[in-house]
């Protein structure tokens, strides 16, 4: 077995992630109503913990799903060609929907899931992404952004490197 790399320093501690969840939790609650029929979208797996705190904190009632997207290869540069291996079965017409990432990086993830979704016609189709490394412009950009992060691959609190460090409390680079 080759050794495993370790997570290195880190870069955003439990704390920090705690309280920045909070805030995004209460701007996303102030900036829609009831009448939105609001939907979280968590896309799997990285986002599992980050909308696990997020939901918690959402004080405006609302509706969880998944949506698994999968870009063909492993390994830690994501390659362009974007497959949704799980559709939600939710519907989407006419409500708000929030897709919710663990990290935007190329941007290709969100550019090959969003046509689709958009395609349902919800009301209004926005993204919250706890880490935004803003590699590139993206159209749209993410609505809601947790920290921008340097570009380094990270993992933790959901983020793996071949499905290690997912359950870390905190975000490390590797
Ligand atoms: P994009 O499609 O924007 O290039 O990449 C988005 C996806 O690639 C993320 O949802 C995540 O799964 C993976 N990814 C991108 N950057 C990182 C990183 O720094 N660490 C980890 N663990 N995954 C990353
Ligand atoms: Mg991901």
């Amino acid at each position: 077995m080759t050794p495993q790399p370790k997570p290195g320093k880190v870069v955003y501690s439990a704390e920090q992630i705690s309280t920045r969840v909070q805030e995004l939790a209460a701007d996303i609650s102030s900036a829609y109503s009831e009448d939105d029929r609001l939907l979280i979208l968590g896309l799997l797996k990285g986002s599992f913990i980050f909308m696990a705190d997020l939901v918690r904190e959402i004080t405006l009632p609302h509706h969880v799903d998944f949506l698994v997207a999968s870009s063909y290869g492993a390994g830690k540069q994501s390659s362009g060609d974007v497959r949704l291996l799980h559709d939600p079965e939710s519907p989407l017409a006419g409500r708000a929907v929030i897709v919710v990432e663990d990290i935007v990086d190329s941007g290709t993830t969100l550019e090959g899931v969003l046509p689709r979704l958009r395609a349902r016609e919800p009301a209004s189709l926005d993204v919250c992404t706890l880490l935004h490394k803003r590699l590139t412009p993206l159209d749209p950009e993410p609505r809601w952004v947790g920290f921008d992060a340097p570009n380094d691959f990270l993992v933790g609190y959901g983020l793996d490197h071949a499905e290690d460090f997912r359950h870390l409390p905190y975000i490390a680079s590797l």
